[in-house]
């Protein structure tokens, strides 16, 4: 076993003052990422359908973008040594260049001319002045000193030059780097390759949808949002139902999905005091380390390895997977397939009023990000924090971080915030 397969009640960490076996999330997070190797996997693909892959080779310009100097408005184009220092001066107006059309003559010393956005710049031309700048009269124009040399022009290449490495192997395809592969012209590109995750609830009280409901049954949310987190992912996902806590059943689902997927997701079933065989199961089939992680919601996480997956035991309530898949799953899984992941975006905003806290736990309160009367960003929660209470993570717009060693926070302190959504996908 390696060291970093070890159950990690046997590593200890410095940063577990309060709990000796338990670990910061600081320390899972450096774990998990430590212990996950990328898949290697690759495959050419049409640019389209690289969108949400993964890139598996850095992207080099093959030419410039743009291609050539062009007008970046709608003007005349004309030599910088016209433009007057004062007073005024005409110019002849010897034609037009639109865009996709190159004026094919160069323009002579008092000459300009009409163009359009985008229209190549005629040699000779090193200026535009905007339309709305210049008075015309039948084929001259009159310009006055207010301009500069060589203003309204975009530069061949300014955006993207010939060899530029413009996305770096390890990027997610997104809105704008798709944008910027087509801007390339390039046909197809590398990706790695989609992982196959397979995830199941545990639980004799789950119900699935369709069923009635007895005394002490809850419908099982978890294959939901676990359906909803992958679609968004985009990993090739398999849901496996709800599997009863019984040994064979959770024997045989743990060897059908190792049989076929590069991780397995369950909820359900790791908490202290659960039917210790699952435990059992897990140390027999594979290297399973079976964590406390000083966190709210989200204690309890166990990681591993069952034959060549990689194994994530999620705790059952729904928040606690809301949680521990945004704070460590999804990021494993990002690496997992090959991206080169950061740390998600946080600032610092005031509370809006107290927050209550435990120290010795790092918090990941449901809050609500909003401006107040007088325009300053404020965080409030959502009310009950309960690690059942799943509406609390639909009215929220982001997670409020309380750190490890920090007490309760008082109305108008700086406390950190993640938001769940940006502008961009
Ligand atoms: P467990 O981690 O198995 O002890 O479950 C903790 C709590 O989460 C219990 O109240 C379970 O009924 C609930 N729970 C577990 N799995 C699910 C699920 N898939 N959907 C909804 N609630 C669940
Ligand atoms: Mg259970």
């Amino acid at each position: 076993m390696t060291d970093s397969n070890r159950p990690v009640q046997h590593a200890p960490s410095c940063d577990d003052d309060y709990q000796p076996d338990t670990l910061s999330v600081d320390a899972a997070w450096d774990r998990i990422l430590q212990d996950i190797t990328p898949v290697r996997g690759v495959e050419r693909l049409p640019t389209r359908a690289a969108l949400g892959r993964i890139l598996a080779e850095d992207i080099h310009s093959t030419v410039n973008v743009p291609n050539s100097d062009n007008s970046a408005m709608d003007g005349y184009a004309l030599r910088s040594g016209d433009l007057p220092t004062e007073g005024d001066t005409r110019l002849r107006v010897v034609g037009t260049v639109l865009a996709g059309h190159p004026y094919d003559q160069p323009l002579l010393p008092g000459e300009c001319l009409r163009i359009m956005t985008g229209a190549p710049m005629p040699a000779g031309a090193d200026t535009v002045i905007p339309q709305e700048k210049v008075e015309r009269q039948d084929d001259l124009i009159r310009i006055d000193s207010a301009h500069r040399a060589g203003q309204d022009v975009r530069a061949a290449g300014e955006d993207l030059a010939i060899g530029d490495r413009v996305l770096a192997a390890g990027s997610r395809v997104g809105v704008a780097e798709l944008g910027m592969l087509g801007s390339l012209g390039l046909v197809e590109v590398s990706c790695r390759r989609r992982i196959r995750v397979a995830y199941f609830s545990t639980g004799d009280e789950l119900r699935s949808a369709g069923s009635a409901l007895r005394p002490g049954d809850v419908y099982d949310s978890n294959r939901y949002t676990l359906h909803a987190v992958l679609t968004e992912l985009g990993v090739e996902a398999t849901d496996m139902g709800v599997v009863p806590d019984e040994p064979a059943a959770m024997e045989q689902a743990f060897a059908d999905a190792a049989g076929f997927a590069d991780a397995i997701l369950t909820s359900g079933g790791v908490s202290v005091g659960e039917a210790d065989f699952v435990k059992d199961i897990m140390r027999r089939l594979g290297e399973v380390g079976f964590w406390k992680i000083a966190m709210r919601p989200g204690r309890p996480l166990a990681f591993g390895k069952i034959g060549r997956a990689r194994f994530f035991g999620m705790p059952g309530n729904p928040v606690s997977v809301v949680a521990t898949w945004c704070q460590f799953v999804k990021p494993a899984l990002r690496h997992l397939m090959g991206q080169t992941i950061r740390r998600p975006l946080s600032f610092r905003v005031r509370a809006a009023h107290d927050l209550r806290k435990r120290r010795g736990r790092t918090e990941f309160q449901r809050g609500i990000l909003e401006r107040s009367a007088d325009g300053e960003l404020l965080v409030r929660t959502t009310g009950g924090q309960g690690s059942g209470i799943l509406s609390s993570v639909s009215l929220a717009n982001c997670f409020i971080v309380l750190p490890h060693d920090a007490d309760s926070a008082a109305a108008g302190e700086f406390v950190e915030v993640q938001p769940f959504h940006g502008v961009m996908g």
